[in-house]
């Protein structure tokens, strides 16, 4: 699959704002956007570490993704990002080699990435998750 970097890493929260702050006020980072993503029922706030980010995640419905994550396991790492070249490839070449795919096509994520999960049962239980920056 050969990523270029880790692209970000998401963290599931229950409430945005006091995580923002956490993240502001005692890590010293900066949140540079908030933004809704529908599809995945969130609303996300991005910081920046060097090349990577991280993604704090607060679910706006519970029956959505994260909204389930944090009933079961509550809140944590969620999930790891990988940045690659033609995803589509990548998903090809992943699925051949056994890994069962969450999403068999790439879709809209957040910043205007095409994302696509892989599942974590084939991925050492990590939800696994690659992303294009299209524009770059
Ligand atoms: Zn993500």
């Amino acid at each position: 699959m050969n990523p270029s970097h880790i692209e970000h890493i998401g963290i599931a929260v229950k409430n945005l704002e006091e995580s923002i702050k956490f993240y502001e006020e005692v890590l010293g980072l900066k949140c540079y956007a908030i933004e809704e993503v529908k599809d995945q029922k969130v609303k996300t706030a991005f910081f920046k570490v060097g090349q990577t980010k991280i993604e704090l995640l607060e679910s706006t419905d519970s029956n959505g993704p994260i909204g389930k994550f944090i009933e079961k396991k509550g809140e944590g790492i969620h999930h790891i990002a990988f940045a690659v070249k033609n995803i589509n490839e990548k998903l090809e070449e992943l699925s051949n080699k056994g890994v069962r795919l969450i999403d068999q096509h790439p879709r809209n994520g957040a910043e205007g990435l095409d994302i696509a999960f892989l599942h974590p049962k084939s991925t050492l239980g990590v939800l696994t998750e690659i992303c294009e920056d299209k524009a770059k």
